[in-house]
């Protein structure tokens, strides 16, 4: 007598083999395509419940010391500027956790937020930082330029927009938008321009600071999701900003004049001892503060959303040297990763990087003319090298790289 084969069923729902597409066998079971889709949909509603919970989920929250050793990986030099973000960001977050505890912190002691304000040359990896901290702490990142921001009502930006871009980052999920970093670029653009109040309307300047403080104190904010008034019907998405980190960066050319002035004035009628006297005066910016901001052009209440400040230092000869070959994705690193893709090694002659710096430093664009530098001097190899049978290595000479950089348009680039 033939046995009676058992008909295999869902043990979840039961369904046949006839009645499903796929069963999966368990060890003890089968599950059918239905249940797995059921189930898939039950674990991904629950997984986001429960991030939606935590203004941490996703966040790699790090202690000062482990952040700054990141930023180490791929900034070079900067300490002070380093540190002060380490703890910014840090005690930022500390702040987050503070505001999401189910019971009230029973000291009542609250904890400001930590805006940051990075002085600093062009180029010397404002930028980069704001970026890198984003990187590692796993939250939504976006790039402002202040310089293009009006006032409402007039033609260019609006502050909101800032905000637009952030949740863009964020793929449109709001809470993870609410605990992202923003970057304002270029903010000393946005410098009052005398303080004489004028009677025209100071649209780029001082209206905008005004924008801007309602956004860095923390507020809720209209947001039109795909920027711009140019879909005046599409609606509003609230974006609370209380908890979003706002890191501004900006040159602010000449304000080691006003740094240099402070001190002077500083110094008459105090009796500073010998140690306190010896003023570094090649590189002023390490003893800005916020006073020198707003002689700058910022007004004070902008200034006080803004308490952390620090200063990055300008890049010299050797600094530049590092950046090109030290960081994680260092310039030479990318390059010879290129190369050896094509399987050819490239090395370069002594002299080659130092050649690439001292154009740099000439160009004055700190680490961000290295690049373009680089590229005069590598783009007819990576060019020629890869249609070149039997070649499997490369060495970039001193004559060759002074060839190609004299050849090239690279000294359009030059800052008078
Ligand atoms: P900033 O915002 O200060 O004008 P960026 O951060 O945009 O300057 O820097 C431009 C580029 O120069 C960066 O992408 C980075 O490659 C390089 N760079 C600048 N400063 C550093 C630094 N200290 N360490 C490593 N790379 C740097």
């Amino acid at each position: 007598m033939a046995k009676e084969e058992k008909e295999i069923k869902c043990s979840f729902c039961g369904r046949t083999k006839k009645d499903s597409e796929i069963l999966i066998a368990g060890i003890t079971g089968h599950i059918c395509n239905h249940c797995v889709a059921q189930a898939q949909t039950i674990v991904r509603d629950e997984v986001s419940q429960r991030s939606n919970n935590s203004v941490f989920s996703g966040i790699h929250l790090l202690k000062p010391i482990e952040i700054k050793k990141h930023l180490d990986e791929y900034i070079i030099g900067q300490d002070d500027a380093k540190k002060t973000i380490s703890v910014a960001v840090y005690n930022h977050y500390k702040r987050l956790m503070q505001n999401s505890a189910k019971t009230p912190a029973k000291d009542e002691i609250e904890i400001e937020k930590s805006n940051v304000i990075m002085v600093g040359e062009t180029g010397t990896g404002k930028t980069l930082l704001a970026r890198t901290i984003a990187k590692i702490l796993n939250v939504p990142f976006c790039i402002a330029d202040a310089t293009v921001l009006t006032e409402a009502g007039y033609v260019g930006e609006d502050v909101e927009s800032i905000l637009a871009r952030l949740l863009q980052a964020a793929e449109y999920d709001v809470t993870a938008a609410e605990r992202g970093i923003v970057f304002i670029d270029e903010i000393d653009k946005i410098a009052r321009k005398s303080d004489n109040p004028s009677i025209t309307r100071d649209v780029s300047g001082e209206g905008v600071q005004q924008g801007l403080l309602k956004l860095l104190e923390g507020s809720v904010v209209g947001v039109p999701p795909q920027g711009g008034r140019k879909h005046p019907e599409q609606k509003l998405v609230q974006v609370n900003t209380k908890n979003i980190l706002f890191i501004c960066g900006g040159a602010f050319d000449g304000i080691s004049r006003h740094i240099g002035n402070r001190l002077n004035t500083q110094a008459i009628g105090y009796s500073v001892n010998k140690e306190e006297e010896v003023v570094d005066k090649e590189n002023l910016l390490q003893y800005i503060s916020p006073q020198d901001i707003k002689s700058f052009g910022l007004i004070p209440e902008l200034i006080g959303r803004l308490p952390v400040l620090t200063y990055l230092n300008p890049l010299d000869a050797d600094t530049l040297r590092r950046i090109l070959s030290e960081p994680k994705n260092a310039l030479i690193k990318q390059y010879t990763y290129l190369f050896e893709m094509d399987g050819v090694k490239i090395t370069f002659e002594k002299g080659v990087l130092d050649l690439i710096v001292e154009k740099a430093l000439e160009f004055k664009l700190g680490a961000r003319g290295l690049r373009s530098i680089c590229e005069a001097i590598m783009t007819d190899l990576m060019f020629e090298t890869p249609s070149e049978e039997g070649v499997k290595a490369v060495n970039v000479t001193l004559r060759y790289a002074k060839d190609k950089l004299k050849k090239s348009t690279l000294n359009k680039l030059k800052v008078a």
